[in-house]
């Protein structure tokens, strides 16, 4: 069994990590750490230092903070030679999730960049359907409101908080996963909030083989139905991801739908991936978000507060 701690108990580990983590037989989670949430029946500690001081024994951790605070904690668990769970996405900058890779290595240890968007149903199916089509067009309408799944998340306005791109980075983990090429940034549009960093809005064109375009439209503030659909039109048909990925339309047919097994996915590769002492570090999406904020025309827009 892999002794495991959560860190950073927020809301995604509260209502992924913790239930898929329960319903593993190859994982006993042994304490979290989190400065002011805790669980009953699970030894708690304020920070990762204390936790890592106070067990020894431990195995791994699954760190779950917000990504500007990642490659901190990943650094000290692998120095303190633990396998390492990270949230998505990986980090705050390319830079660090690379040498997180290459310390992971030099240490023996795992390191695993989860995408649990990848996990969904239809994306599997999808990947396979695609392998042999030829891509016409690809557009991605990603639109949720940040007021509705992140409230009082002020990390997200923040420096490596990313905006739109912390639910997008998802669409992007799964576009490429399922495109047979890669493809690269032509042009991105952000809007950015007078009073924040990051983008409530943006706008993305790629260019793909033989002159097919992938464009994403991507929005922080849906209000009514919300959005997740993936459409890839291609010589031999139609397919639409719909729901994050949990659905897989092709030419209008429902394909694929089932229960939401993203975490237990993920929990299943990181244990295969200790046991067989391997590291998983695909850090394909982050590079697109990076892109576009390197790359992006910015617009300064009306500002943003959570309560209006
Ligand atoms: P969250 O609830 O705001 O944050 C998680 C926890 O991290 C907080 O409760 C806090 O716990 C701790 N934390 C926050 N700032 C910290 C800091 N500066 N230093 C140390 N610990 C800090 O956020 P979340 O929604 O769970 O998201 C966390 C990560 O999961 C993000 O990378 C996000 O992209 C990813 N994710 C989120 C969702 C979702 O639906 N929310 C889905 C998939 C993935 P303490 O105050 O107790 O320390």
């Amino acid at each position: 069994m892999i002794k495991i701690a959560i860190v950073g108990f927020g809301k995604i580990a509260q209502d992924q990590h913790l239930p898929a983590l329960q319903k593993n037989s190859d994982y006993q989670l042994v304490a979290v750490a989190s400065r002011n949430t805790s669980l009953d029946g699970v030894a708690h500690y304020k920070t990762l230092e204390a936790l890592l001081d106070a067990m020894p024994e431990l195995d791994a951790v699954s760190l779950c903070a917000p990504p500007a605070v990642r490659y901190a904690q990943a650094q000290l668990a692998l120095a303190r030679g633990k396998h390492v769970f990270l949230e998505k996405p990986p980090g705050a900058t390319l830079s660090e999730v690379e040498a997180l890779s290459e310390q992971a290595k030099a240490a023996g240890k795992t390191l695993f960049a989860s995408w649990h968007s990848r996990y969904a149903q239809g994306v599997a199916p999808a990947k396979a359907w695609l392998a042999d089509k030829t891509i016409k067009s690809v557009q991605v309408n990603w639109k949720e409101d940040v007021r509705v799944w992140h409230p009082g998340q002020a990390w997200i306005w923040e420096p490596g908080g990313m905006g739109i791109f912390d639910p997008a980075i998802n669409a992007l983990s799964i576009v490429t996963e399922i495109l047979p090429k890669p493809f690269f940034l032509k042009q991105a549009a952000l809007q950015v909030p007078e009073n924040c960093q990051t983008p409530i809005r943006a706008q993305l064109e790629f260019s793909y083989e033989a002159g097919a375009a992938i464009q994403a439209d991507l929005d922080f503030l849906q209000t009514g139905p919300q959005t997740w659909d993936i459409h890839v039109e291609t010589d031999k048909g139609t397919l639409k991801l719909s729901k994050g990925g949990s659905q897989l339309y092709i030419d209008g047919q429902l394909e694929k739908e089932g229960p939401d097994e993203e975490y237990s996915g993920l929990y299943a590769r990181f244990a295969e991936l200790v046991k067989s002492g391997q590291s998983d570090v695909d850090v394909a999406p982050l590079r697109h978000v990076a892109d576009a904020f390197m790359y992006g025309r910015r617009e300064t827009v009306e500002p943003f507060h959570e309560d209006t």
